[in-house]
């Protein structure tokens, strides 16, 4: 079910509880402000997502509120996470659901990482 990205932010969202411990994942990277881990229902055959370690319900939310330091550490753990599965040569996808329309599940932000394979003009 997509989520109402206006409403606010649900501390017992599953990624939360994945940020908390409460849930296992399987960790590709964590820093002081981001983790980063295997999605768990892979749609490429490398299929990241990357979450910051704060509240945010959606891009949109954390590009409102985040700020300039967090907006920096996510965006550089991002690239962090692709350089560091050797990503940049081959290539790779970043995609970031908001709202409704977009299909949005969990209601914390995160950056879907998709690589390992030709991913096409763009992926619907
Ligand atoms: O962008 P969207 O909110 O639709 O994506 C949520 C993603 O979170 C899905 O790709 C889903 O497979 C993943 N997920 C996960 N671990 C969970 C719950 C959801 O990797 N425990």
């Amino acid at each position: 079910m997509p989520i109402d990205p206006t409403l606010p932010y649900d501390d017992q969202n599953i990624f939360a509880k994945i940020l908390r411990g409460e849930i296992p994942c399987k960790k590709v990277h964590e820093d002081d402000h981001v983790l980063a881990f295997h999605d768990i229902n892979p749609q490429a055959p490398t299929h990241v997502l990357v979450i910051p370690k704060a509240p945010f319900v959606s891009w949109d939310d954390f590009s409102a509120r985040g700020t300039d330091e967090q907006i920096a550490a996510f965006v550089r753990g991002v690239g962090e996470v692709a350089r560091m599965l050797g990503l940049v040569a081959p290539g790779y996808r970043l995609l970031a659901n908001v709202g409704l329309d977009a299909h949005q599940e969990v209601p914390h932000l995160h950056v879907h990482l998709f690589a390992g394979r030709k991913l096409g003009p763009m992926l619907m």
